[in-house]
């Protein structure tokens, strides 16, 4: 049987590798996107997956996107809960629309993706939810209070949630990356990078977005049934929980 993964933001970045990765190892796979047609249009051509447009911090629009992925597909085993973004700035010049936008999207998410699939999953006694969390929610942020809360938050998420489903053949596991390699961290100034992070990075590079690939794919397996409730953590050696 050839199971369904969704991954969101799944066009761009980490989670384009996810989705190309998950493609490879034999699942059917929607990736979502919010409004980069021309990324989300290419991603598609080059690796035939299919695309689908709708905002994750709206749950209306959450509850109606997952629908159509389920009369397309069929319905979602794996949940790859990835997409996200920043609004930085220290917490005394925050305006209330940066710390809505990051919390919504990053941790708002989360409820609004996972409540559409959680019963089918419950019903089925199968399921996979994947966190894409951050190692900003594990040792906070300069300049990232709302982020880093929204990522803590993500962790929060992903051991209650797992609690709750354990028995039911469900896992719910986080992965925090370091810092990768994609646009998101390429928005980072260069001198920032280079004089401010590598240094901090024992492996001395960014990681790479086919490296956190790896590790979902590893989680969405049917053997991976006894993982649930962890928080993986691959950030070169950046922060060691
Ligand atoms: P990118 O900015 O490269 O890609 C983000 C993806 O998420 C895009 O596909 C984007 O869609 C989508 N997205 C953003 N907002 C929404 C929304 N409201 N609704 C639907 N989709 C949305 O991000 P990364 O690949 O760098 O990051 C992926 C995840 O990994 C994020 O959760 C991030 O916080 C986390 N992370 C990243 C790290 C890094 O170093 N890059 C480090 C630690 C964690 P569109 O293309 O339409 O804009």
């Amino acid at each position: 049987m050839t199971r369904v993964a969704l991954v969101t933001g799944g066009t761009r970045g980490i989670g384009a590798a996810i989705s190309k990765a998950l493609k490879a190892a034999g699942y059917k796979v929607a990736a979502s996107y919010a409004g980069n047609d021309s990324a989300a249009e290419k991603f598609k051509n080059e690796t035939g997956i299919p695309v689908y447009k709708w905002d994750v911090s709206s749950f209306d629009a959450c509850a109606e996107g997952v629908k159509k992925v389920e009369a397309e597909l069929g319905p979602v085993d794996v949940l790859v809960n990835n997409a996200g973004i920043t609004r930085d700035g220290a917490f005394h010049k925050m305006t209330l629309e940066q710390w809505n936008a990051v919390i919504n999207t990053n941790l708002g998410s989360l409820f609004n993706m996972t409540r559409q699939v959680i019963e089918g999953m419950r019903n089925r006694k199968f399921g996979r939810v994947i966190n894409i969390s951050s190692i900003n929610g594990q040792k906070g942020q300069f300049g990232q209070v709302n982020y880093s809360a929204a990522k803590a938050g993500d962790i929060g998420f992903t051991k209650a949630l797992a609690l709750e489903n354990a028995r039911g053949g469900i896992t719910v596991n986080a992965i925090c990356p370091g810092y990768i390699n994609t646009e998101m961290v390429q928005a980072v100034p260069k001198d920032v990078l280079e004089k401010a992070i590598l240094p901090l990075i024992p492996c001395n590079r960014l990681g790479e977005a086919e490296e956190i690939a790896r590790a979902v794919v590893f989680l969405a397996g049917d053997d991976a049934g006894y993982i649930t409730g962890s928080t993986l953590t691959i950030n070169g050696g950046q922060y060691m929980v």
